[in-house]
């Protein structure tokens, strides 16, 4: 693994980077620097956000920007507010050591006298939103005759946030021999197109076209209502004797109530959970790592540094909004070359959540079913037949006391031996379980916008009062993305103030300064709890609303933090051609949920695709970037 010294940066940037505490290259940034240090002509890197793009364009085009001179050498194009303060912030970091530079960053819904004459003081590098650059080059307010570098960060992007426009008339009227560097995560046929429009004979690096999802990992899907999902759990428990797993659930409450239920119907199994203290969350990994535990039922945040071997399942009792938490949970298992299930209990309103994660992972969920109780009872017979026939007899029993038993027993045939012996643990299965078929077989719908989080794609941002599902109520609450909250963590805060648990609640659409949650109506009066609270000093309010639920462009901040697992130092990225087809493939596994067979099926389409009626003022404050989900992983902030 080389180091940043090996890949030809000047002492300061080192310098920087010391400072900054990076120490190793992340994959892109060791393939894409060398190249750009040399190489004088254009650039395309592919790979996802997150890792680590924004250090491999702006580390060599510190060293190699006139630091001296005031004109502006480079622009670099993001497609959000966030990100572009983002990009001001780590390249700030990484300049630390080299001197005066300045940075502007440039984007719509704020004032642009202001930002004008930050570009009049003399802006080396200005970092913008493309509908901002556009205002801001029609005003003639940015000079492009020194221009050397053009960097289009995200670029698939901001063609699917409806800027094709704006960065066509960039690039067409920046013109003077600069160079382009485009990154992107695909190479969407826009992006081709830009590319052999705008582009001469780019050199190109892809970085994480595997994906970061393990192959070894079948991913599994079964519908049920949500009132099942414990008792799915224990069938697939009884049906799976060698089950080891995490469960994970979205919130504290779920994770306790899930662990204690399976408990008390006698299943090893215990929660992890932040509300739990750290002696006790050591002793429920210790138990787990030792095999003590058939199940951990754990938050996201909890069982981020689990790394135990030999996990056969990891179990989404729900499914997170994020595709890059389903992937850091489902790679729980299938480590060190073994193999792994990753199944998803969903409700059907989770379809089309479904869907976008795997269209985003480039994985196929396989559906599969809940085990029926004459499968579960069909394979524990059998194996207690096995086990009652290769139990050794112990020896220490005397010959009076089996004389004994069998003159207590001598009335009984050899058939009611083994059936009342059988009644026995036929009763202790269905004592656990109840007969009725889990299984929800009615048809997914496809085209529901209501599970929370689930706007991927062309949907995101659009105006959506559509979604609530039947048997609910839409609640508004004055608390939204400007307070810092996303909606994992307002979900946590309104289940632990009300005692409502995650299946209470559906639809979650969070805005700037507040946000709509849909309950159930039979509980939904719980709601009311959340009146008067206080969180971070601000009182909370909450109020049935009735109108439609409207939701800005706004679709939360980019913060920082590592995205992809680490990897000796480097970043593996999710798989990075996200807009491959995803979707369902395969067939139903009759409860055999460890080997379900796939064949064909639907085959999803990317959500990945261009927004064709996109908002015009995408670049206003109200602009989001999605992925924001990295920083509810890694919480780190640049901005
Ligand atoms: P990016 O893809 O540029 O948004 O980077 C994702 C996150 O990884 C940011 O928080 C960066 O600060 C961090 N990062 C990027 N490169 C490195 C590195 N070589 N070492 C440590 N952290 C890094």
């Amino acid at each position: 693994m080389e180091n940043f010294e090996a890949l030809g940066l000047s002492q300061p940037l080192l310098d920087g980077l010391a400072e900054m505490g990076f120490e190793t290259p992340t994959e892109i940034q060791q393939q894409s620097i060398p190249i750009l240090l040399k190489h004088d002509g254009d650039f395309i890197g592919l790979a996802q956000t997150g890792t680590g793009k924004t250090a491999a364009f702006g580390l060599p085009l510190l060293d190699l920007i006139d630091i001296n001179s005031r004109e502006t050498q480079a622009l670099i194009l993001a497609p959000t507010r966030e990100l572009a303060q983002q990009i001001c912030g780590q390249m700030e970091q990484m300049s630390q050591k080299m001197g005066k530079l300045n940075v502007v960053p440039v984007f719509g819904g704020a004032n642009i006298m202001t930002q004008i004459r930050e570009i009049r003081r003399g802006a080396q590098i200005v970092v913008a939103t493309p509908g901002r650059l556009m205002d801001l080059m029609k005003r003639k307010e940015v000079n492009l005759d020194s221009l050397k570098f053009m960097v289009l960060d995200e670029a698939d992007e901001m063609l699917n946030m409806g800027f094709k426009e704006d960065i066509d008339f960039i690039l067409s009227k920046s013109d003077g021999g600069r160079r382009i560097w485009l990154f992107s995560a695909t190479m969407a046929r826009e992006i081709k197109r830009i590319v052999d429009t705008y582009m001469v004979q780019p050199e190109e690096v892809r970085v994480n076209q595997e994906n970061i999802v393990n192959t070894n990992i079948e991913h599994q899907s079964v519908q049920l209502k949500a009132s099942d999902k414990t008792e799915a759990l224990r069938r697939y428990l009884d049906y799976h004797e060698d089950m080891f797993g995490v469960v994970f659930c979205r919130t504290k409450r779920d994770t306790q109530k899930v662990a204690d239920e399976l408990n008390n119907n006698g299943y090893a199994t215990e929660a992890l959970h932040g509300d739990m203290s750290q002696a006790q969350r050591d002793a429920a990994m210790k138990r787990f790592r030792d095999k003590n535990l058939k199940l951990l039922i754990a938050t996201d945040v909890a069982a981020r540094g689990i790394d135990v071997d030999d996990i056969t399942h990891v179990i989404h009792f729900a499914l997170p909004d994020d595709p890059e938490f389903y992937a850091h949970r489902s790679g729980r298992t299938a480590r060190a070359g073994k193999k792994g299930v990753s199944l998803a209990l969903i409700t059907k309103g989770d379809n089309r959540k479904l869907k976008y994660i795997a269209s985003k992972l480039g994985i196929n969920f396989a559906p599969a079913e809940v085990p029926a109780l004459d499968a579960i009872t069909e394979k524990r017979i059998s194996r207690w037949s096995d086990n009652l026939k290769n139990q050794e007899v112990n020896p220490k029993i005397s010959d009076e006391l089996m004389t004994s038993v069998v003159e207590r027993l001598e009335d009984i045939s050899k058939e009611d031996l083994i059936a009342k012996l059988l009644t026995k643990e036929y009763n202790s299965i269905y004592k656990r379980n109840s007969i009725k078929d889990v299984n929800d077989r009615s048809k997914g719908r496809d085209d529901d916008r209501g599970g929370r989080g689930e706007r991927g794609g062309r949907d995101r941002g659009r105006k959506n009062d559509r979604g609530k599902e039947e048997g609910m109520k839409t609640y508004f609450i004055n608390l939204g993305r400007k307070d810092n909250i996303n909606k994992g963590a307002l979900l946590g805060y309104v289940c632990d103030v009300t005692g409502l648990t995650g299946d209470d609640i559906g639809r979650i659409v969070l805005d700037g300064a507040h946000s709509f949650m849909d309950v159930k109506e039979e509980v939904a009066s719980q709601m009311l709890k959340v009146n008067g609270t206080q969180r971070d000093g601000r009182e909370l309010r909450v109020d049935e609303h009735h109108g439609k639920v409207t939701e800005s462009r706004d679709r939360g901040g980019r913060s920082g933090g590592f995205k992809g697992k680490r990897d000796g130092g480097g970043f593996k990225g999710r798989r990075s051609d996200g807009d491959s087809g995803g979707g369902f493939k395969g067939r139903r596994s009759n409860g055999d949920f460890g080997s379900a067979p796939r064949s064909g099926g639907f085959k999803g389409r990317s959500t990945k695709t261009t927004d064709s009626d996109a908002g015009r003022d995408r670049s206003s404050s109200k602009g989001g970037k999605k992925g924001s989900g990295r920083s509810k992983f890694f919480g780190k902030k640049w901005d």
